[in-house]
C-alpha cells in the first residue's frame, strides 16, 4: 500500500445502470457505491443476466426454484441499495454467452433506461490480482455489457429494429469497472458499507460462513477506503467514453445538485 493519499472520485451520474451475470454480484460489487449515489439523488437500475440457478451445493436442488429465491432475495437487496428497478434476463446459469441475443437485450435495457454511466466486471480480469478465477458468467456478463455500451447502444443501426420500433440509440458516458486489477478510481463509501453489508444479506442461499465473509469484505472496503483518507472506499477501471464539458469537482457538484433540480431528466 501507498502511504500517500490520492483523491476520491467525486462525478455522480444522474442515472445509472449495474449489468451482472448472478444475483447477489451487485452487492458484492458497487453496492457501496450505488447506494451513495441514490442517496444523493441519482436513479439506479440494475440488470442480472442469469438468476442464479446453478449457485447450490446440493445435487437434488430444482434450478427453477433456486432461481426463484435468488430472485427474491436479489429484489430484497436491491430495495436495501435503493435501485428503482431489477430485471432478470434469465439467462442460464454457468453458460451465459456474449452472443448477439444477449447484447440485443442489454441494448434495450440501456435504451430504455438511458444510463449516464453502466457498471460491469473488467472483461480483462481471468484470473484475480489475489488470486482466484473470475467466474466464466462474470467474464461474459462483462464483455456484454462492454460491448451492448459500445458500440451497440449508441448505434442506431445496430439491431435497427429496435431504433425503428421507438428504442432510439443512446450514449452512456462512463464505464466503472469493478473487481479490476487495474483500478484507478476510489469512490468513499463509508455512509453506506453497512447498508452494502445488509444488502449482502438478503443472500440467504448463498451465505455459508457469513460473518467471516462480512469482516473480510469490511476489511477490503477499508484497504481501498485507506488510498483516498476515507473509511471505506470501493475501487474501479473508469473508462470514460464522452468527457462532460468540465470534469472539475465544482462542475460535478453543480451536474448533482442541477439533477436534484429535476429528477428523472434526461
Ligand atoms: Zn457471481
Amino acid at each position: 500500500m501507498t502511504t500517500e493519499t490520492i483523491a476520491a472520485h467525486f462525478w455522480r451520474p444522474r442515472r445509472f445502470m449495474v449489468i451482472v451475470g448472478h444475483p447477489d454480484d451487485a452487492d458484492f460489487g458497487p453496492a457501496g457505491t450505488a447506494a451513495a449515489w441514490i442517496a444523493a439523488g441519482s436513479e439506479g437500475r440494475l440488470v442480472c443476466c442469469t438468476s442464479g440457478d446453478a449457485g447450490g451445493e446440493d445435487p437434488e436442488m430444482d434450478p427453477l426454484d433456486l432461481a426463484r429465491a435468488r430472485e427474491e432475495e436479489q429484489r430484497r437487496a436491491a430495495e436495501i441499495v435503493g435501485y428503482s428497478g431489477v430485471s432478470f434476463l434469465h439467462q442460464p446459469d454457468g453458460n451465459l454467452v456474449n452472443d448477439l441475443a444477449l447484447r440485443e437485450m442489454l441494448v434495450r435495457e440501456i435504451r430504455t433506461f438511458r444510463p449516464d454511466a453502466v457498471f460491469c466486471g473488467d472483461p480483462e480480469v481471468i484470473v484475480h490480482r489475489g488470486g482466484g478465477i473470475n467466474h466464466t458468467d462474470h467474464r461474459a456478463a462483462a464483455m456484454a455489457a462492454v460491448d451492448a455500451v459500445y458500440p451497440a447502444a449508441r448505434n442506431p443501426l445496430a439491431f435497427p429494429w429496435l431504433a425503428r420500433n421507438g428504442l432510439a440509440a443512446h450514449k452512456v458516458r462512463r464505464i466503472y469497472m469493478m473487481w479490476s486489477n487495474q483500478p484507478d478510481v476510489w469512490i468513499d463509501v463509508s455512509a453506506t458499507a453497512d447498508r452494502k453489508i445488509e444488502a449482502l444479506r438478503a443472500h440467504a442461499s448463498q451465505l455459508h460462513d457469513s460473518e467471516a465473509a462480512f469482516a473480510r469484505i469490511r476489511g477490503r472496503l477499508a484497504e481501498q477506503g485507506a488510498s483516498i483518507g476515507t473509511a471505506a472506499a470501493e475501487a474501479y477501471r473508469l473508462v470514460i467514453l464522452d468527457q462532460d464539458p468540465d470534469e472539475s469537482p465544482e462542475a460535478q457538484e453543480a451536474v448533482a445538485a442541477d439533477s436534484e433540480a429535476r429528477p428523472g431528466g434526461a
